[in-house]
């Protein structure tokens, strides 16, 4: 089984970092990554069939025009069950907050680990709570 991901973030050189650091994942077919450079972008991939179909949305806070809480939110009325993870560079604690109570399955920091997000993703596709 694939577990299909949208990542959301304005910076261009994240999808080359992603596919970087996921290089194994993708080569196993474990990931299929889906990108998108903003909110709006992201809504219109959501709104498509995406193949295969979308499991899990990591999405950066701070973008231009749509915001990640934004993003959240909306996403979140429309698709209650598909689990939106945030990322950014600013972890202080209100974002935090707000991330949790706009029902963010994850909250994770930039940098980016990724053994971290790997272990998080897979934690969320199994359905596990990942701790906030
Ligand atoms: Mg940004």
């Amino acid at each position: 089984m694939s577990v299909s991901i949208l990542v959301v973030d304005d910076e261009p050189d994240v999808a080359d970092l992603f596919r970087r650091r996921f290089r194994k994942e993708l080569r196993q077919g474990l990931f299929v990554l889906h990108f998108a450079v903003s909110g709006e972008a992201a809504l219109a991939v959501l709104k498509t069939e995406v193949e295969p179909e979308l499991m899990l949305i990591l999405s950066d806070i701070n973008m231009p025009g749509m915001t990640g809480f934004e993003l959240l939110s909306q996403s979140k009325r429309i698709w209650p069950n598909l689990p939106v993870a945030m990322i950014t560079a600013y972890g202080d604690s209100e974002s935090r907050q707000r991330a949790l109570a706009g029902g963010a399955a994850a909250f994770l920091t930039k940098p980016i680990d990724f053994v971290v997000l790997k272990a998080t993703i897979l934690a969320l596709i199994a359905g596990k709570a990942v701790p906030l």
